[in-house]
């Protein structure tokens, strides 16, 4: 079936490529986004596509598109330097904006999902996380303008569903990356491969011994696509499980762009997590989903990217 969706921070990095997803399949897209972290070029090659359409507004103001069959919350901040700049919107747009996505697929009638995170864990004790582990979060330093965010936020998404019957759906995200990935919003992945283009040394904060476990976009939209359509409400994670240290990760990078300007060791990060991996058990039996692009592999695939962005 065809249907009408809505799609929140569409310029941005993972709302752009589900918006390219929906399109794909006969959907018709409304975007909204405040431009606020996203850019319109990430959407520039749909400008003369019927079926999609961008909005720019804040979803912290209500709004209303008109009737939708599907939401997907993906508006927020998302790196660490975007949400460290924009705290209070960060915070907003989890709770405030959160619930102004969620009355319009109440008056709808409209499925929802919504892009939680990893962050949810915090700096994790059990490992790999499981959906079930409940996290380890500072609630006040630094970062949990953006873990509370999330947190807070699938709070209100079950409360949406237990109370007032949203057919709502929580995706756990662990750190992707891909095309369109911000150059400049600090990520780990985009600055090591912008850095290794230019010739200059990659920046590894602390001792790079913390890790991070990385998924390629495709991948990532593939799970999300197939938890919005399943019958599942609970928190799924969806990542890649191949587990890498930040350093392993800069030695891949230089390995595939033959950077000969080495590595150089910056202060650590307040409140940076010290391991994450994901246990994707869930998303591989209530889905049939696991990732299938290797980090070296899905590096290859963002080098035309990264290169047009020098
Ligand atoms: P991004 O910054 O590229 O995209 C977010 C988009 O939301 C941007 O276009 C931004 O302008 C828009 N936005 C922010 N506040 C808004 C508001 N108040 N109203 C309207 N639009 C607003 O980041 P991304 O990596 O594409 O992340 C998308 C979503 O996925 C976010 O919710 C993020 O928390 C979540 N997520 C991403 C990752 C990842 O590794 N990329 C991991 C975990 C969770
Ligand atoms: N990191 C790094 N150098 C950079 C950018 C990030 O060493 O130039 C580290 C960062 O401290 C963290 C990991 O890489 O341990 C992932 O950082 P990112 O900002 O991509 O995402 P996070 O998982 O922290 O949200």
């Amino acid at each position: 079936m065809k249907t009408r969706v809505l799609v929140t921070g569409a310029a941005g990095f993972l709302g752009s490529h589900l918006t390219d997803r929906l399109l794909a399949e006969g959907h018709s897209v409304v975007g909204v986004d405040n431009l606020s972290t996203g850019n319109p070029a990430n959407l520039e090659h749909l400008k003369n596509e019927p079926g999609f359409t961008l909005e720019q507004l804040d979803i912290c103001e209500p709004f209303d598109v008109g009737p939708v069959d599907y939401v997907y919350n993906f508006a927020s901040p998302a790196s660490p330097p975007g949400y460290l700049r924009l705290g209070i919107e960060t915070l907003r747009v989890g709770s405030v904006g959160t619930e102004n996505a969620l009355r319009i697929a109440e008056r709808y009638n409209a499925g929802f999902l919504h892009a939680s995170t990893s962050e949810c864990y915090g700096d994790p004790i059990e490992h790999p996380q499981s959906e079930s582990y409940w996290g380890n979060v500072n609630p006040i330093g630094p970062r949990s303008v953006y873990d509370e965010s999330k947190r807070y936020a699938e709070a209100l998404v079950m409360a949406y569903h237990r109370y007032r019957g949203v057919d709502s759906h929580l995706v756990r995200i662990f750190n992707t990356y891909g095309p369109r990935l911000d150059p400049d919003d600090g990520r780990v992945i985009s600055n090591f491969l912008m850095q290794a283009l230019r010739g200059e040394p990659l920046t590894v904060y602390g001792d790079g011994q913390q890790t991070r476990s990385f998924c390629y976009v495709s991948d990532l939209i593939e799970g999300v696509v197939r938890l919005a359509r399943s019958e599942e409400h609970l928190p799924v994670n969806i990542g890649n499980p191949v587990e890498f240290t930040v350093l392993e990760c800069a030695e891949e990078v230089i390995a595939l762009t033959c950077s000969r300007a080495g590595i150089r060791y910056e202060s650590a990060v307040e409140d940076d997590p010290s391991r994450r991996q994901p246990d994707i058990g869930k998303a591989c039996e209530l889905l049939g989903w696991e990732p299938q692009i290797t980090l070296r592999h899905g590096l290859e695939l963002c080098l035309p990217y990264f290169r047009s962005k020098l």
